[in-house]
């Protein structure tokens, strides 16, 4: 047993290598600062809230989740295929990621914050990151309203209203 349990994790391992996990987040962040949003990646809303978001816009009260297709198991991608090996094993996983998430969605949520998925899949072409860039704003939404909204979110944000503008 100790055997297969060091080659799950080797399998585990050897596919988070492969996988490229890291670059949707990083052209994620570059969109936002082009659209001109301002946002934390690794602010203590990013530690705190349910499933730790990537990012986190606090004016907007959004939180958004990159999930890779293959790791979250995004339903019906193409990105999405359970490998041929070890299915039992990977299919058992990936159903634990989803529940996961699913559960986090629904707790970040529940405490006020607005919070979408964007799949890795988003990411694949550059008719889909103009795509992705196109309809970012209106997935994110408009910014919170109300100053005691603002005032929890956004303690200290001279630029706020100046961003504000731009929307
Ligand atoms: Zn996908």
């Amino acid at each position: 047993m100790v055997d297969t349990v060091s080659e799950e994790q080797r399998s585990y391992n050897m596919s988070r290598i492969r996988s490229k996990d890291t670059k949707p987040e990083i052209l994620i962040r570059s969109m936002l600062h082009g659209l001109g949003y301002r946002f934390t990646v690794n602010g203590p809303k990013n530690r705190q809230l349910p499933g730790k978001p990537d990012i986190v816009l606090p004016k907007y009260g959004t939180v958004i989740f990159v999930h890779g297709c293959f790791w979250h198991g995004h339903e019906g991608c193409k990105d999405f295929r359970l490998p041929k090996t070890r299915t039992d094993w990977w299919r058992a996983k990936i159903d634990r990621n989803r529940s996961r998430d699913a559960r986090n969605l629904a707790a970040v949520r529940a405490l006020g914050w607005r919070a979408l998925v964007i799949w890795s899949c988003e990411f694949n072409t550059a008719a889909k990151l103009e795509a992705l860039r196109a309809g970012l704003s209106a997935r994110i939404g408009l910014p919170m309203e109300t100053a005691e909204e603002r005032a929890v979110a956004e303690p200290a944000a001279p630029y706020g209203k100046r961003r504000a503008k731009n929307r």
